[in-house]
């Protein structure tokens, strides 16, 4: 039975930059695709990837941060106006404040409204649901008042820690997961709200995950010379990693 299947749609922040989309990756397990942040280009990402918006089951916001969502509202308006519009259904999962954030999206946006198919917003903050038949865990972390870290189990477990400072709400909710999927902003300087590689340490030291990826990357890791050694792995776009 194939376990979980991961492909990085970005890897980059707020900084433009041509070889790092903002931040998105799809997962595969379970038989539903799920899209974990849905940052500006990522829609042209899914094409490349040999997918389209319609194929995504679930959406999970793990905060509401331009660089993990700018996408969105690209989303749904090609859910409606695509070649053919999406009929499957979707759901959208966010932390706290998820309904006033697509509510105000609909309210600029007007013609992402769902025309053929069922929208559900499901919110999350410390938590437990099964959604689409997997299950998903969140917990709040570090960084914004509706960030949370995201845990998905279906054979194997995957763990997002979204944009986040050092968080024992982080440690717990990646404790033993098979990939912790983390933001790493900075190889060194230490920026309030996110990690550099001494704090994810910190955090990989106490969690004890079988393997980590490093995302979320901002210009100064194109200048780091260090070595990463097991269980670290440095994403890069369109990196493939099967669970
Ligand atoms: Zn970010
Ligand atoms: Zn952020």
């Amino acid at each position: 039975m194939p376990g979980m299947w991961l492909k990085v749609l970005g890897t980059g922040t707020s900084v433009p930059s041509l070889h790092r989309g903002s931040s998105s990756y799809l997962l595969t397990a379970g038989g539903r695709k799920v899209l974990i942040d849905v940052g500006p280009s990522v829609v042209r990402r899914l094409l490349e990837t040999g997918f389209t918006t319609r194929d995504v089951d679930v959406i999970i916001l793990t905060h509401f941060h331009v660089d993990h969502t700018a996408d969105l509202s690209t989303f749904l308006f090609a859910s409606n106006y695509d070649v053919e519009p999406r009929t499957r259904d979707l759901t959208i999962v966010g932390g706290p404040g998820i309904d006033m954030f697509y509510n105000g999206l609909r309210a600029v946006y007007p013609w992402i409204l769902p025309k053929s198919y069922n929208l559900s917003l499901i919110e999350m903050d410390e938590g437990t649901e099964e959604v689409g038949g997997l299950t998903v865990r969140t917990t709040p972390v570090s960084h914004n008042s509706e960030s949370i870290g995201v845990r998905i189990e279906d054979v194997k477990s995957i763990t997002f820690s979204g944009d986040t400072d050092y968080s024992i709400n982080l440690v717990k909710l990646a404790s033993q997961t098979d990939l912790l999927i983390t933001e790493c902003s900075f190889p060194e300087r230490k920026v309030k709200g996110h990690l550099n590689l001494a704090t994810l340490q910190k955090i990989v030291e106490e969690a004890h995950p079988g393997r980590v990826l490093i995302s979320h990357l901002y210009p100064e890791w194109e200048n780091f010379r260090g070595v990463l050694h097991a269980p670290y792995l440095l994403a890069e776009d369109g990196l493939e990693v099967e669970v």
